[in-house]
């Protein structure tokens, strides 16, 4: 089904709304050469500077609320509450960067090695260039403007490789910022497909690359930047652990489970996949999640009353049908759900199973989609085995009352984060990634703006 054709496609009835055609070779070129000009620009600008530009594309951002969610519903489903906060999270992260850069690239006094004569030494954070973003669907703004905010910042230019099926998105960014005040090509898409992406990156004014995606997109990306040494930053699947202990708020912990399990129609790299829940309560949490997932009303993203839409493409809704059809053949109990409803677009019912055994694909594959695991442990030790069983790595949830429990939780579950009596989140203030082949690298606070700088060494004789 790959290449896939630049085009909006609208998931709640099926039907294709616009096709584009991709950008041809020469348009590549002229962007790359455009984007190089406006770093070289940049780098005669000062923090201030990018910060009212910055400031001034949060503000446009805001203005364009309502046309901006309403294209994120009709691209790929989002709920239409969903769609708005997330819009408002994007203005949110640019001002965060715009008020914290220039101390998160602050030169930082070093002590000078005198016995080699140094006088002075320091270190400070320098921009590197173009930066090429190969970046997903589920959050066709935020996951785009986390990585744009503080690379603009930091004085770098960038180019968006957005996936296909959100083209409108694409091109709503690739004006954005410039309309924000940043010189004309300092941030700017490239409409091309994923077959296109190799040569981009070959290119010698592109000096790195942040891909959020799959992990077999993030694995292709990476082999190509490391044969020509260009760094990476990969945010990639999840598997994430959703533990409760016996000493939970049970009833707490399976309806924030709900939500953490159903945002954005279940299509979150963050989202809770697993639910690992204690002997002792399991069966408390067991019928009250299963009962809250099949209370959510499944519908039309538009509609306010809505939980949750279709899934953004057909194949997303045939991955994850084939997850549980193989689980269900195998023996899985389904507590709810488990399969399509009749009815045009690429719905899928919330679904709930147990019972899961390790000859199944649900126990190592991603669901992307309304689909949860849930797995019955005996102590703590087996609650973090079955966490910690999976090749990702990326967040994590437990939720206890008990403080030592909570930080034998966060000292041992391999991820990176952990998240305790909550669900995991995206904030500017916090650094966000993975480890294991959930990517390395980290997006968002200072860690985030730092991953694509040169931190240059000064030493004064
Ligand atoms: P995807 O198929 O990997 O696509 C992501 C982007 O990579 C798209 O722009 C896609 O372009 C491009 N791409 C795909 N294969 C490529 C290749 N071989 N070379 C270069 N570029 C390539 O992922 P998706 O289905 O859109 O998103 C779902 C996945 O993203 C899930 O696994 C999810 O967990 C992960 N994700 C991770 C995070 C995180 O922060 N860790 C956040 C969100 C999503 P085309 O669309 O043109 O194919």
């Amino acid at each position: 089904d790959r290449p896939m054709p630049i085009a909006t496609v609208d998931p709640t009835s099926g039907e294709t709304v616009q096709k584009f055609e991709p950008h041809d070779p020469s348009e590549v070129q002229r962007r790359l050469a455009r984007a190089q000009q406006a770093f070289e620009h940049l780098a005669t600008t000062s923090f201030a500077q990018r910060a009212g530009w910055l400031r001034a594309a949060a503000d446009l951002l805001e203005d364009d609320l309502a046309t901006a969610a309403d294209m994120l519903v009709t691209e790929m489903g989002k709920p239409i509450a969903q769609a708005e906060a997330e819009v408002r999270k994007c203005a949110k992260a640019m001002r965060f960067y715009a008020e914290h850069a220039e101390a998160f690239l602050a030169d930082e006094p070093l002590a000078a090695p005198e016995s080699v004569g140094a006088r002075r030494a320091s270190a400070g954070y320098r921009p590197l260039g173009v930066i090429l973003a190969v970046m997903p669907w589920n959050y066709p703004l935020w996951q785009v403007v986390r990585f744009a905010a503080p690379a603009l910042m930091a004085g770098n230019a960038g180019l968006l490789k957005h996936a296909s099926n959100v083209p409108r998105a694409a091109l709503y960014l690739d004006t954005l910022f410039e309309r924000g005040g940043f010189p004309a090509g300092a941030f700017s898409t490239l409409l091309i497909g994923a077959g296109d992406v190799d040569a981009v990156i070959r290119d010698p004014r592109v000096r790195a690359v942040t891909l959020t995606g799959s992990e077999p997109a993030g694995r292709a990306v990476a082999a190509t930047a490391g044969a020509v040494v260009k760094k990476t930053v990969l945010e990639l699947g999840g598997s994430d652990p959703f533990v409760v202990m016996p000493s939970a708020d049970v009833a707490k912990a399976a309806e924030v489970a709900v939500r953490a399990r159903v945002q954005n129609n279940g299509q979150s790299c963050i989202a809770a996949k697993r639910f690992i829940v204690h002997t002792d309560v399991y069966d408390e949490f067991a019928t009250v999640f299963a009962q809250r997932m099949s209370a959510l009303v499944v519908g039309d993203p538009r509609d306010r009353a809505t939980d949750v839409g279709p899934l953004a493409t057909e194949g997303t809704r045939r991955d994850l049908a084939e997850l549980v059809d193989d689980a269900v053949a195998r023996g899985a109990e389904v507590l709810t759900g488990g399969s399509a409803p009749d009815r045009p677009g690429w719905f899928y019912q919330p679904t709930v199973l147990a019972g899961l055994t390790p000859d199944m694909r649900i126990v190592t594959e991603e669901t992307f989609g309304p689909v949860a695991s849930l797995y019955r442990a005996t102590d703590r030790e087996d609650a973090l085995r079955i966490a910690n069983g999976t090749d990702f790595g990326l967040s994590s949830a437990v939720w206890t009352d008990d403080a030592e429990e909570a930080d034998w939780f966060v000292r041992h579950l391999d991820a990176g984060a952990v998240f305790v009596n909550g669900m995991t989140t995206s904030y500017p203030e916090l650094p966000f990634g993975g480890i294991k082949n959930s990517g390395y690298g980290r997006e968002l606070a200072a860690a985030g703006i730092r991953e694509f700088c040169n931190l240059k060494t000064a030493w004064r004789g």
